[in-house]
């Protein structure tokens, strides 16, 4: 077994999703559409539409719009891949993710899988802010 110090950011983040749905989370990573509410609204209208419509309850979930998305480089490491225009990325900036969702029960699993992997959180727990991951620091 690896220790959390050897493995790369995307093992540990691979693990944390991989614990994250196998406590009943409905993760949905990069979600695309024009803002963060319009996201929400579009995936509880296709689980309806899908005759699941309680399956939004269940999902926590990452915005891919406006520059957020997140790739990989070879060697596990997180960075915003493309320039959108007003934000210039430099590949020295913080890696942060923003998990957003509609039941806060399920944020916490999404919280308790991050954290048991090591990865440094902000959120107090309420269903009034993201669940903040910091994949990886500035330098
Ligand atoms: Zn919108």
């Amino acid at each position: 077994m690896t220790t959390i110090a050897t493995q790369t950011i995307k093992a540990r983040y691979d693990a944390a999703i991989k614990d994250a749905k196998a406590a009943g989370v409905n993760i949905r990573q990069n979600v695309r559409s024009c803002c963060r509410s319009c996201a929400g609204y579009e995936m509880a209208n296709k689980y309806e539409a899908a005759g699941n419509p309680e399956k939004i309850e269940r999902t926590v979930w990452t915005f891919g719009g406006q520059g957020s998305r997140i790739s990989w480089e070879w060697d596990g490491t997180p960075y915003y891949p493309q320039d959108n225009g007003w934000t210039r990325r430099t590949g020295k900036e913080a890696v942060v993710q923003y998990w957003n969702f509609e039941n806060v029960e399920y944020a916490q699993k999404v919280y308790e899988a991050f954290k048991s992997h090591g990865f440094e959180i902000d959120w107090d727990g309420s269903e009034f802010k993201c669940v903040v991951v910091t994949l990886k620091g500035g330098e």
